[in-house]
């Protein structure tokens, strides 16, 4: 696996140690405010697992699952919704957690669905962010690193099912998905 990784963005220990200043940040902004806290996964399910238990206050822990079409249609329908929340997130704030905002679909997908809901806040926590590809205006409110215009794999993030268990954040070699 390590093999496939043309060059290492983010060690194990750079991932950690940017988490827990993301960490500290969320707690300043969120003690006492007992958000629902939403990983989509799966790509985002690591750095959740890592942020959520650095974080000392009153939360609940729920999940979405999101595929992205493929084809071009409308930028709206874009996104589809396969699990949904568990929990009720009116009057309630909401932090959802990302891997990676590309494009801004799901995330503008995301919060649409949320304030639909009567949401009472709406923030994102991304790990990366990779503002090159942006089709839509939309932003993580905290971000972990930005990476360049290339696919990247590794800290949940796969490419075919693969490469989500490497402990840091690389890029795929080409020569991997090209051929
Ligand atoms: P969006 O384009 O809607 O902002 O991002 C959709 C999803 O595409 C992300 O949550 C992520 O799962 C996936 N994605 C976007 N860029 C990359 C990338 O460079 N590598 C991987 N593995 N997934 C990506
Ligand atoms: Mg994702
Ligand atoms: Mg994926």
């Amino acid at each position: 696996m390590n093999n496939d990784i043309e060059q290492v963005l983010y060690s194990q220990e750079e991932v950690n140690q940017r988490i827990d200043e993301l960490a500290a940040t969320l707690t300043a902004k969120y003690q006492g405010e007992f958000p629902v806290v939403v990983p989509v996964m799966t790509g985002a399910m690591m750095f959740a697992t890592e942020l959520m238990k650095r974080l000392p206050f009153k939360l609940n822990i729920d999940y979405v699952d999101v595929s992205s079409y493929e084809d071009n249609s409308q930028s709206s329908g874009r996104v589809r919704l396969l699990r949904d929340l568990s929990h009720d997130v009116n009057g309630r704030p909401v932090l959802i957690i990302e891997d990676i905002v590309d494009t801004g679909h799901t995330l503008q997908f995301l919060n649409k669905l949320f304030a639909s809901r009567g949401a009472k806040s709406i923030e994102t926590c991304s790990l990366l962010d990779k503002p090159a590809r942006r089709e839509v205006e939309v932003n993580a409110d905290y971000v972990g690193f930005e990476v360049p215009n290339e696919f990247i794999v590794g800290y949940g993030l796969d490419y075919d099912g693969l490469y989500r268990n490497l402990p840091y954040v690389g890029i795929l070699k080409r020569s991997v998905y090209e051929n």
